[in-house]
């Protein structure tokens, strides 16, 4: 069927909107541009969801440099809470709305790729950065995981418990998708030591499914997890999508309650943003798909979300993450937030060391040649600037759903709370935030743009501080999640 063609909202616009917004004046911040829109804070709060530098800044390096750069962080202790990501850069099929596709699956690349992954692994065996500390939780993401064999999938898990120091409890996350996953390889990953599932069901809906190029219908979805689930030895947890073409809100609530009716143990719901260059928004534009719902739609469908599982009593483990069961526990998400240090291994793997943020090379041929040479394959490392890890702890708090500004600042030796007042107090009486007591929680309608305040906020903070240097030392408590406070969020006023 064709639809008629019209401009179409993408991420990218709403982000240059939010930019424009901001930057108007000759590169100037003022007070005004962070604004909130009191009349309708849950569908317009903001422009747009989303501004481009998400992140605090820092000093981009690229090729030898950056190599030398971390070089020299190979042989520093770590301490505190850290994670180990794995990436696995193969998808069978390229799902239309997908900006992370990134090889085409064969067996045989795979199946080299799971030798190399496996000396990614031994490359800093014996050093500081890898050995002296345990790591609280691994996650296989990708791409798809659960699409290498059955004995690519279990060697690559040994490996990982092979070379790296896990905690005893550590969570073992294995990302995937239900297609393909057969009982072979769910039983090598359990025999291996994965104890979490995180599958991307996405929607429940076989035409919406089929139309966004997803392969399995509703049953065989419904059949699989079952049959995951029914080990009865992991985690089970799926991400839902809301927003699609085609996804009215009676389809997003048959998607949570199918969910809901199956023994899973967590559910993510995401809003989907349909990216300029994906296939996806050429569809679109083309008529050949009808539009994505709009930021207003999404933002039903979030506060949807949230009513349906509070009134089932499912735990909110963040603002976008509820629990069923206390298999779930959530903590590659949660941490992955903070400003922990989390290990990479594989091509175009991300990682973090000490502030630094680094990304192994995306290119696969020269990921493994690199690999084989026995040198970590970074391709960009930006360190950190001076203000990085309270600007990191800052933005991990909003997005989850609570900050405590006053704690924060104490940490680092900053009177925070008169420094974000002009703009928290406006969102405040946007009912975007309530305060209690020292805490800052959101609103649903706050949860729905937390991302956007984030963004925000560490903008409006890191320019008045930016010609300040750091009084204090940051408390070990924040190198984690331990300034927010998620289930203070269960407290926050449910109003729109
Ligand atoms: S399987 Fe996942 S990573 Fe691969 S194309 Fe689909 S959404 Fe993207």
């Amino acid at each position: 069927m064709e639809h008629a063609a019209k401009p179409h909202a993408t991420f990218e616009s709403g982000a240059r909107a939010m930019m424009e917004r901001i930057d108007g004046k000759a590169g100037e911040l003022h007070v005004e541009a962070f604004r909130a829109n009191a009349a309708d804070p849950l569908h317009a709060a903001f422009p747009a969801k989303a501004i481009v530098h998400s992140g605090p800044s820092g000093m981009p390096l690229a090729g030898e440099a950056a190599e030398a750069a971390l070089e020299a962080l190979a042989d520093r202790p770590r301490s505190g809470k850290t994670l180990a990501y794995i990436h696995v850069p193969f998808c069978e099929t390229r799902c239309l709305y997908c900006m992370f596709y990134q090889n085409p699956l064969t067996e045989e690349a795979a199946h080299r790729y799971a030798d190399a992954l496996v000396r990614d692994l031994e490359l800093w065996s014996g050093r500081a950065a890898q050995e002296s500390a345990p790591i609280h939780a691994v996650y296989f993401g990708g791409g798809t995981p659960t699409a290498l064999s059955s004995a690519d999938l279990k060697r690559s898990i040994e490996a990982v418990r092979r070379h790296l120091p896990l905690a005893n409890d550590c969570e073992i996350t294995i990302e995937g998708r239900i297609h393909n996953f057969t009982d072979e390889k769910m039983e090598a990953a359990l025999e291996a030591g994965a104890n979490r599932f995180s599958l991307g069901a996405q929607t429940f809906s076989t035409d919406v499914r089929r139309s966004m190029m997803r392969v399995d219908d509703r049953e065989t979805m419904i059949r699989r997890l079952e049959k995951l689930a029914g080990y009865d030895e992991a985690a089970v947890v799926i991400d839902l999508i809301y927003g699609f073409p085609g996804q009215s809100m009676d389809v997003w609530l048959d998607d949570l309650r199918t969910a809901s009716s199956l023994p899973l143990d967590g559910v993510d719901c995401y809003q989907l943003n349909v990216f300029e260059r994906s296939p996806l928004a050429r569809r679109i534009a083309a008529g050949k798909l009808p539009p994505a719902a709009d930021t207003a739609m999404k933002a039903d469908m979030f506060a949807a979300s949230v009513e349906f599982f509070t009134r089932a009593n499912w735990r909110r483990l963040s603002n976008n993450h509820w629990g069923r069961t206390h298999r779930e526990r959530n903590i590659y998400n949660e941490l992955g937030k903070s400003a922990c240090d989390c290990l990479a291994f594989g091509s175009g793997a991300g990682g973090r060391l000490f502030g630094a943020s680094f990304m192994l090379e995306r290119g696969l041929a020269e990921w493994s040649a690199r690999v084989e040479a026995g040198r970590k394959p970074v391709q960009f490392l930006t360190k950190p600037g001076p203000w990085w890890t309270l600007l990191r702890s800052l933005t991990s708090a909003m997005e989850s759903g609570a900050v405590n500004l006053h704690a924060l600042g104490s940490a680092f030796g900053v009177d925070l709370e008169p420094i974000a007042r002009p703009v928290v107090d406006q969102w405040i009486e946007a009912g975007l935030l309530v305060r209690r007591g020292e805490w800052l929680l959101q609103t649903v309608a706050g949860q729905y743009w937390h991302v956007t305040l984030a963004q925000l906020l560490m903008r409006w903070v890191s320019a008045q501080i930016v010609n300040e240097s750091p009084k204090a030392h940051v408390h070990p408590a924040v190198n984690g999640a331990s300034v927010m406070h998620p289930q203070k969020m269960q407290a926050a006023e449910a109003r729109p």
